[in-house]
């Protein structure tokens, strides 16, 4: 059981420098919060943002990310009439930055799962209509990684709709965003709620094999190991980097391939067994730099013979989520067959955590819903924003959505407009019907004024008359989408006709 000592020291473990006080802070305000309330599982229910907040900083984030991953629930379970309370209060208490954060993950709690078709699709832009600061995708990850892990406590038709979205949405953003750890935790907490009996056979199948794996690689990791320190450069002060002449390695590891990754390959390739996953044991090999990466892939080849065909140059490649490694197969020592992943610690921590360009592409390639808006042509600055801005994460307000504004109907249905739409903008996106026989708006279920210029996030719902006429000629005043105002124009042109 993870206990707020530990999330401490895992932050002080990176982040030498961060606010551990107000950490601690957080936290026992979350736990007052929370106070009396339970999980499912029964046990206290503080224990879920904290268990939230600690696979944020598994993932190195700021302490203001792990903050707000600590308060995340608190509007949705103290105040679920009305959040804004609880915001206020948090705003407060910890600052702008986590209550905007928080106010994003409540608001991405607003969606209700209706119909898996419509969902996805929905879902998909959601996320990207929500991610006006990508920090509340990683909340949400976290937030999602623990709900799977104590998905035993649901009833089962929860758990499957729960590992069914999780599949379908979030490991496909996870894979889009070039966080691999979290993409392949995702897709093995939900592997065994989707094919339980697949799951349980392939869990014992695998077993003895990593078993047996086991004595094999370290031996192979000794060996190169060995090699790979005798290797020079050359005449030492060559290499300004590298003064030694010798590579420098970070670590030299084996890594399993999760279970779901194998379930797919098998389907995919049609294999019986595993005896042709070659890659179910690899060995990884960190260093520092692209030519140390070279240099030991022909270290590797001088000491076994590769495999034909299995050599990838993912660093020259990179895959399109932005993947970057060397990886070839190898006949090792008594025809075993190993492959390995070179990389330099750059390549290595963004495959696990990165964040990558071109995610919005769907699995096979091709583009989903949000095709014809312009911004998603933007996202793909992202990645250069990232790399050139020291403040990351705090650059990564997606300011590509600054013209766009996304809301969603009662029953959860996203529309995007432009920025300082209304409600009768709205209504006429939805059904020129629903334009001209509009008297008036509820947004979060509050009574609103036909001119309110809607926000992100907001629930719009449109009140009709069915005996009204036409629309009026004051709308043109304040519409800012050309279907409403095309609309607006064209009716009162017939109108006029008509009189
Ligand atoms: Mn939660």
């Amino acid at each position: 059981m993870t206990t707020i000592d530990d999330l401490i020291q895992k932050i002080k473990f990176y982040a030498p420098n961060a606010d551990l006080d107000l950490v601690r802070l957080a936290f026992d305000y979350a736990k007052k919060a929370h106070n009396g309330q339970k999980r499912l599982s029964g046990e206290p229910y503080i224990n879920h943002p904290l268990a939230t907040a600690m696979n944020l900083a598994e993932m190195k984030l700021h302490q203001d990310i792990i903050i707000a991953g600590l308060l995340h629930d608190i509007p949705e379970e103290t105040h679920p009439e009305n959040p804004e309370i609880a915001l206020r209060e948090i705003k407060h208490n910890f600052g702008e930055e986590v209550a905007f954060m928080v106010r994003g993950i409540t608001k991405l709690g607003k969606i209700k799962y209706r119909g898996m078709e419509r969902y996805l699709e929905n879902l998909r832009k959601m996320f990207i209509a929500m991610a006006e600061d990508v920090r509340v995708i990683f909340i949400k990850f976290a937030d999602r990684l623990h709900n799977l892990e104590t998905l035993d406590a649901q009833p089962p038709a929860k758990q499957k709709r729960i590992a069914m979205e999780t599949m379908e949405i979030y490991a496909p953003i996870a894979n889009r965003l070039g966080m691999g750890e979290i993409k392949g935790r995702l897709e093995d907490l939900s592997f065994p709620y989707l094919y339980p009996r697949d799951f349980e056979k392939l869990k014992k199948e695998v077993a003895p094999r990593y078993r047996a794996k086991e004595d094999y690689l370290k031996k192979t990791r000794i060996k190169l190991l060995k090699a790979v320190s005798q290797f020079s450069f050359g005449p030492a002060g060559e290499d300004q980097k590298n003064q030694s002449g010798r590579i420098k390695v970070f670590s030299i590891h084996g890594r399993t391939k999760r279970l779901w990754s194998i379930h797919k390959k098998l389907q995919q390739k049609g294999y019986e067994d595993l005896s042709k996953i070659y890659d179910l044991v690899a060995l990884r090999v960190i260093v520092d730099t692209v030519a140390e990466c070279y240099t030991v892939l022909g270290i590797i080849h001088q000491l076994w013979k590769p495999l034909k065909g299995r050599i990838k140059d993912y660093i020259a490649q990179p895959k399109p989520n932005g993947y970057q490694s060397l990886h070839t197969t190898v006949f090792c020592d008594d025809g075993e067959i190993v492959e390995f992943q070179i990389r330099t610690k750059k390549m290595h921590e963004e495959a696990e955590y990165g964040i990558a360009s071109h995610w919005y592409y769907d699995e096979r390639g091709s583009m989903p819903v949000a095709k014809d808006l312009k911004w998603v042509r933007e996202l793909t600055k992202w990645k250069k924003e990232f790399e050139e801005n020291q403040r990351y994460l705090e650059s990564l307000k997606i300011d590509v959505f600054q013209n766009r504004i996304f809301v969603f109907t009662p029953k959860g249905d996203v529309i995007d407009l432009p920025e300082n739409s209304t409600p009768v903008d709205f209504a006429y996106t939805l059904h020129s019907d629903l334009g001209d026989k509009c008297i008036g708006a509820k947004v979060n279920e509050q009574i609103a004024k036909l001119d309110t210029k809607l926000q992100s996030g907001d629930v719009i719902e449109i009140l009709t008359d069915k005996n009204r006429k036409a629309p009026s000629a004051d709308w043109l005043k304040f519409v800012k989408t050309n279907a409403a105002r095309h609309k607006i124009k064209s009716h009162l042109k017939q109108s006029k006709k008509l009189r």
